[in-house]
């Protein structure tokens, strides 16, 4: 018997602004900048959640969760990824893995690689091992250079589960 699997793929741009909190994984990251958003602007969260929203052929997360909606208002982005998670389980598939890689100038991101993929596994209901975040910067080009922007891009693989 084969099993159904799925990849899924997300990417998400925020702007940085100074005097904002900046939250990365579900994790808050010491920054004299924080991202500019309708939620927490936890820009990798938002990645994978999309990547799993995409495996499943769900649409994104502008769909589920619309930035035009009180509900949403600074919300802590950890509640949408667990939400994401659900609606996975609900179309009867489980996460595998997922991998996933921040651009962003500063700070620097690899003193707290850990406890983001702790987190993000804790909110997904996913083994630790199957999360993976990596960091890098764009040596100084760009917008992601002058720090005035971070992006967080995901992919994920998703399974049919075996009782269906
Ligand atoms: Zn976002």
């Amino acid at each position: 018997m084969s099993l159904r699997q799925r990849i899924g793929q997300g990417i998400d741009f925020h702007r940085l602004e100074s005097g904002r909190e900046l939250w990365l994984g579900g994790v808050k990251i010491p920054s004299d900048k924080g991202c500019v958003a309708h939620s927490d602007g936890d820009v990798l969260i938002h990645a994978i959640c999309d990547a799993l929203l995409g495996a499943a052929a769900l649409r994104d997360i502008g769909f589920h969760f619309p930035d035009t909606s009180d509900e949403y208002k600074n919300i802590d982005s950890k509640i949408l990824l667990r939400r994401t998670a659900g609606l996975i389980r609900d179309k009867g598939f489980h996460i595998i893995n997922i991998d996933s890689t921040l651009c962003l100038e500063k700070p620097k991101i690899a003193p707290f690689i850990q406890v983001m993929c702790h987190t993000l596994a804790t909110t997904a209901g996913i083994p630790y091992e199957s999360v993976s975040v990596k960091a890098t910067t764009t040596e100084k080009m760009g917008f992601t250079g002058r720090g005035e922007g971070v992006v967080a891009m995901a992919v994920c693989l998703i399974s049919e589960n075996i009782e269906r």
